[in-house]
């Protein structure tokens, strides 16, 4: 068996993001933790429709992001990928020396294509395209807050031109007007652009019907690059449709913790939600582990108590103040790096000690725990709360653990407990 799309990532959330949604349309989908040796699509491809491949590469330099984008391509070709996705941030992070449109160049250059589309719309997280232009919920890109972000202004709203100032081939527009007329009207603007010598076409969508519709244009199209948003559109052009059975994992047991290393507002709301059911749960100190105490090994001591009544909380979460006067006397990335690493081993701690079904809050806290347990790879399963699915992982040592990563100011205010009652019901079922 051979995959049907391979997706290449350009950060592990949106990699996370872009999984959950094809899982939704009907594929079955593993993401892998950047690209793994060669020789090793077989056992991955035999077990999956679509493969997302996480990379880190939105906001490195273009060479190295162009490096592993191509790494990444030819081990999904060696899956057998039939098309392309290049996976980037719904609000076009990039400058204008990348890295969209060189990783997009280099990934036609190497499928020997002259011709892609590019649309970061995602009308259900309020990402819309239109005239070229994009929407951050009511306003445009420039007028949104990436207009200040640290590494990836956007200060243009007009992707034609973002795109146009990373790109060596001209680039053109496929405007709503055609979008709306349905698949037949893109398709034909698309051969009217290619004969032009059009390289990558903006693609306008304002709706999901906008992304379905595109989807099945670009049906064959060698090469893909759009936002999560064109996911939806994409798997029923090979039949797939939604279904259950695209989002099952393999039955759950063993201990249940949470490991929270996310001070945003979401994640302050589950913390607290927690406390007051009044389950177990330690809370981790960054003074404390400053001062050189064994916090890791306290925290596992408790955990190991409560365990067997689980789920248990470990957690760093703290109100904006006390992290401001932590971070006011230890640095902010040295706060944040003795979290990081200290979360880390409790996860690996309570791995030891039986807990197979982990929540995981924070995004870098995430990267931190998923290399410290050595994880490679996370079958996608379902949905927890929007764009936050279960996963089930292989162990080095050979169990399953399933574990789901939280990004901060995703989920409800019950997501701790809403987790864990879900892979209840799934068993039940
Ligand atoms: P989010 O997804 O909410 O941004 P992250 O895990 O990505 O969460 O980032 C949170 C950062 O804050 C991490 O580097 C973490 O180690 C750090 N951190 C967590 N708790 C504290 C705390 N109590 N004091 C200072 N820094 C903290």
């Amino acid at each position: 068996m051979s995959i049907r799309l391979g997706c290449i990532a350009d950060d592990f959330t949106g990699a996370t993001d872009l999984a959950n949604n094809l899982v939704r349309a009907g594929m079955r989908v593993v993401q892998l933790i950047d690209v793994p040796p060669a020789g090793t699509a077989g056992d991955v491809a035999t077990d999956a429709d679509a493969v997302v491949i996480a990379l880190k590469s939105r906001t490195v330099p273009a060479a190295e992001a162009v490096d592993a984008s191509l790494r990444a391509l030819a081990w999904l070709r060696s899956a057998g990928a039939e098309q392309i996705y290049f996976k980037y941030c719904s609000t076009f992070d990039s400058t204008p020396a990348g890295n969209i449109g060189p990783v997009t160049e280099a990934l036609m250059d190497a499928l020997g294509t002259d011709f892609t589309i590019a649309t970061p719309a995602f009308p259900d997280n309020g990402r819309t395209v239109f005239k070229g232009h994009l929407f951050v919920g009511d306003v445009l890109l420039a007028e949104s807050g990436m207009r200040n972000h640290p590494l990836t202004p956007m200060t243009d709203s007009n992707l034609v031109s973002v795109l146009g100032a990373q790109t060596t081939r001209p680039v053109g527009l496929i405007d709503h007007t055609v979008v709306a007329d349905g698949a037949e009207a893109i398709r034909s603007r698309i051969a009217e652009l290619r004969a032009n010598g059009v390289a990558t076409a903006i693609v306008d969508a304002v709706s999901n019907d906008d992304l379905v519709r595109m989807g099945a244009a670009v049906q064959g199209l060698p090469l893909v690059t759009a936002g999560s948003g064109l996911a939806i559109g994409l798997p029923a052009n090979w039949g797939f449709r939604p279904s259950p059975a695209a989002a099952q994992l393999p039955p759950s047991a063993g201990h249940r913790a949470i490991v929270s290393g996310s001070v945003s507002e979401a994640t302050n709301g589950q913390v607290l939600e927690f406390l007051k059911s009044g389950r177990p749960a330690f809370s981790v100190d960054p003074l404390r582990i400053a001062a050189g105490e064994d916090v890791a090994g306290q925290a596992l001591a408790f955990a190991e108590a409560h365990l067997p009544d689980g789920p248990v909380l470990v957690y760093s979460t703290e109100t904006s103040d006390t992290v401001r006067t932590v971070q006011g006397r230890l640095g902010a990335a040295e706060a944040g790096e003795l979290v990081e690493r200290t979360l880390a081993r409790v996860a690996q701690g309570l791995v030891e000690r039986g807990v197979r079904r982990l929540v995981v809050a924070g995004g870098e806290t995430s990267g931190a725990v998923v290399q410290a347990l050595g994880l490679t790879g996370l079958r996608i399963g379902p949905q927890i709360d929007p764009g936050v699915p279960w996963c089930a992982a292989a162990l080095p040592a050979g169990d399953t653990l399933h574990i789901t990563l939280k990004s901060g100011n995703f989920g409800g205010p019950g997501f701790f407990t809403d987790a864990f009652a879900l892979l209840d019901a799934e068993a039940a079922a």
